[in-house]
């Protein structure tokens, strides 16, 4: 594939230390890293007594943290929901502009990143004013300017039949808003090119419903074989990524026959289409955050109807156990959350600790945000291990995540967050530099209802 870059400047040289290193590449952790960085990239990895530390570089020294790479949270929503300062989810979703709605994506992709969530593939959002591909590729844009602080995003345009999943979320009576849907593999191949006009790295559809309105089954079929081969076909013709949302076994076949790049969710299997899936190699994201009882409950708080949260609650044993069982068969998983609400927005890492409940190993978890993360949305050459070459997005966490994965759910623990060469966040002794500094107790409702 022709490829074109830019040259890049060299850049200041600096070196990391730590206690720990995890490279991601998923071998037993190695003591008393040295890490030599150029500009935006990694220079070279090693240890104490063995790398030659230039006169002139910069030290930052992270004592006893482990060193690893950024983490990555591939499927999650920043512009979704505020809930924190409206009074419920039908005003913080429905009632405010796309415009306010852009600036809480910003706030959420900021407390991720202030977690240490380095890259975030924000899957698109369907609004009453239209899809919002455009606002969300524009605050990836002013973070990649950087004129705002924040994580590297991928954003998803969606490219959805009328009345399918995300048609539904929006309220049945609601006026729609222009060219959001589309129907027929013409129209839906032009949705997808209008998405990417805006801008989009992803183009995400729907092949089943889902579980988050009071309409529709999970089960229903979202859209024909020939609709969703013209969605996939067009993405790769552009050089960009399919991501299918799937709740079924049948949906889950449309999307392999379709060559889907990510399948999000399963919730549902058949021992055929887990097998299917694993020897096909395509990467799934489990979402189960948004399956617990916590998620149930906090969605109750803000007003979601009991309908909802009864299927919810109905969905939840047959997630865990689909994940169990892709685990034990080997197939492909990366994380993704479905993050979608700001009390929970930079809480991602919660999703690792499930993984581990499930059976997982935490270097197995840790990989999923990490060096899986990155061969998922097809970056593994820029992102996801320590390595000479990659672009240098290294956190440094306090404690052994390898021995206990709950470390990275206490921002205290999360020491240095850098992106490309840049520490964002220092919060070593004596160090204060936060993405975000305003907290909970801070945030108003503004709804005044
Ligand atoms: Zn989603």
């Amino acid at each position: 594939m022709f490829e074109f870059k830019p040259p890049e400047a060299k850049g200041a040289v600096k070196i990391l230390k730590g206690g720990l290193l995890i490279d991601g590449n998923g071998g037993k952790p190695v003591k008393d890293p040295v890490i030599v960085l150029e500009g935006r990239r990694i220079k070279q990895v090693g240890v104490k007594g063995k790398v030659k530390i230039p006169a002139k570089a910069e030290i930052i020294d992270c004592g006893t943290a482990t060193l690893m790479p950024g983490l990555m949270d591939v499927h999650l929503h920043t512009m979704m929901f505020n809930c924190l300062t409206f009074h419920n989810y039908r005003v913080a979703q429905w009632e405010i502009t796309p415009e306010l709605q852009q600036m809480y994506g910003l706030f959420h992709a900021q407390l991720c990143f202030d977690m240490g969530f380095t890259t975030l593939r924000d899957l698109g959002l369907n609004s009453g004013r239209g899809l919002l591909t455009a606002h969300l590729c524009a605050i990836r844009d002013s973070i990649n300017a950087g004129v705002i602080e924040g994580p590297r995003m991928l954003i998803g345009g969606f490219t959805t039949i009328t009345g399918s999943h995300l048609d539904l979320i929006q309220p049945r009576a609601a006026q729609r808003y222009g060219f959001q849907t589309a129907d027929g593999p013409w129209e839906l191949r032009k949705l997808a090119r209008t998405n990417l006009l805006a801008g989009c790295d992803v183009v995400k559809t729907c092949a089943t419903g889902g579980g988050g309105t009071d309409k529709e089954e999970p089960d229903i079929r979202n859209m024909t074989q020939e609709e969703i081969n013209a969605i996939v076909d067009e993405a790769h013709a552009f050089h960009k990524v399919a991501a299918v949302h799937c709740f079924t076994p049948n949906g889950q076949r449309m999307a392999l026959e379709a060559g889907a790049d990510t399948i999000e969710h399963m919730v549902f299997h058949e021992e055929e289409t887990i097998d299917m899936i694993a020897e096909a190699g395509t990467w799934m994201t489990p979402t189960l955050l948004h399956r617990t009882d916590h998620a149930i409950e906090t969605r109750k708080d803000q007003g979601t109807s009991q309908f909802v949260l009864n299927k919810m609650k109905a969905l939840q044993p047959y997630c865990f156990e689909t994940f169990q069982k892709m685990h034990k068969a080997g197939v492909n998983i990366a994380l993704g959350t479905d993050m979608g609400f700001d009390p929970e927005m930079g809480t991602n890492a919660r999703e690792m600790e499930i993984y581990v409940k499930l059976g997982m190993t935490n270097m197995d978890a840790i990989l999923t945000a990490t060096r899986n993360a990155a061969r998922a949305i097809k970056m593994e050459r820029e992102l996801g291990t320590l390595e000479a070459g990659k672009l240098a997005d290294i956190i440094a966490v306090k404690g052994d995540p390898s021995k206990d994965i709950r470390v990275f759910q206490n921002k205290k623990n999360i020491q240095i967050v850098m992106k490309e060469g840049r520490v964002y966040a220092d919060r070593r002794p004596g160090h204060d530099k936060n993405v975000v500094s305003v907290t909970p107790k801070d945030w108003k409702k503004i709804d005044y209802l």
